[in-house]
């Protein structure tokens, strides 16, 4: 944080959300940066439609100097949530503004406000329930075709199905990220895949993970406390006449391997190619629950 503290900052309050941009930016891209977060929030808003804390705080910080050694435009972001809920994303304000639009990053930490702080353990839940998002969102709003999104969202699937298929869900993240990433990142969002498409599936689209994350957001966010895997998955399950997400905990987060999506993604009509391109089938058996997950209805 200390290019924070050598610079000054100005704070923009919106109607809806508390936006600061670090300076110096030049006043044309603090307007474009500021309007590239409210459209990101606008991502998040399609999951339930609303955003889900109004009074997060989000900070963007330019910085060209990056040891990640990336060259995007949005860097690296985190969520902090020592006094409130506080997004930091740190930009390089250089880079043109459509590539901000084009980044997912900012999707991924607002989805994060969708959950509880959870404990190390079980971050591959909330690490992996805003992969999914990320996706499905930036989808939902145009910033990707479905194409693209399900492409992305099955890379990243793969990536974590080949990451340490020694440990179980709970290890990895246990172990801390550096030694699982892919592993803590992805098989939440499996988790999040099939628990999406089953609960479409059997209620006829009247359940969705959107809404069960939105009753949580009803009764329990923004929550002071850092919840356990099991406390908050038994309290989605009290949302639902018949419970999803604690027999998805059970029968995956213990073992080693990862959560299978291949049948899902064969119901949802979704081929991945030799090349790592998808291709859409109209005529699967739940082309509606595809598009009423990636394209905004
Ligand atoms: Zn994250």
């Amino acid at each position: 944080m200390m290019i924070v503290d050598s610079l000054v900052s100005a704070a923009l309050l919106t109607a809806t959300l508390n936006i600061e941009v670090v300076q110096p930016v030049d006043d044309k891209k603090t307007a474009e940066i500021i309007e590239w977060i409210n459209s990101a929030a606008d991502n998040v808003r399609l999951a339930y439609g609303r955003f889900p804390n109004p009074d997060a705080k989000i900070i963007v910080i330019p910085t060209t100097e990056n040891s990640w050694g990336s060259d995007s435009a949005v860097i690296f972001g985190r969520v902090t949530r020592r006094r409130g809920e506080t997004v930091e994303l740190f930009v390089n304000p250089d880079r043109p503004i459509a590539e901000f639009y084009a980044d997912w990053t900012a999707t991924h930490e607002f989805s994060h406000l969708m959950l509880p702080l959870l404990s190390q353990r079980y971050r591959w839940i909330s690490e992996g329930f805003a992969s999914y998002y990320q996706n499905v969102l930036m989808s939902r709003s145009g910033n990707y075709t479905p194409e693209q999104a399900w492409q992305r969202l099955i890379a990243g699937l793969e990536r974590g199905r080949d990451s340490r298929p020694e440990l179980s869900l709970n290890e990895a993240a246990a172990n801390g990220i550096r030694h699982a990433r892919m592993k803590v990142y992805w098989s939440g969002a499996a988790i999040a895949l099939l628990a999406d498409v089953e609960l479409r599936r059997r209620s006829g689209g009247k359940e969705s993970l959107d809404s069960v994350l939105g009753q949580l957001q009803e009764c329990c966010l923004p929550s002071r406390r850092r919840w356990s895997g099991p406390r908050l998955l038994r309290k989605l399950d009290t949302f639902l006449d018949t419970p999803v997400f604690m027999p998805l905990y059970s029968q995956y987060a213990n073992e080693d391997g990862f959560p299978d999506f291949s049948p899902v993604l064969g119901d949802l009509g979704i081929t991945v190619q030799n090349d790592g391109t998808v291709t859409l089938d109209n005529s699967a058996s739940l082309v509606h629950i595809r598009d009423a997950i990636s394209v905004q209805q």
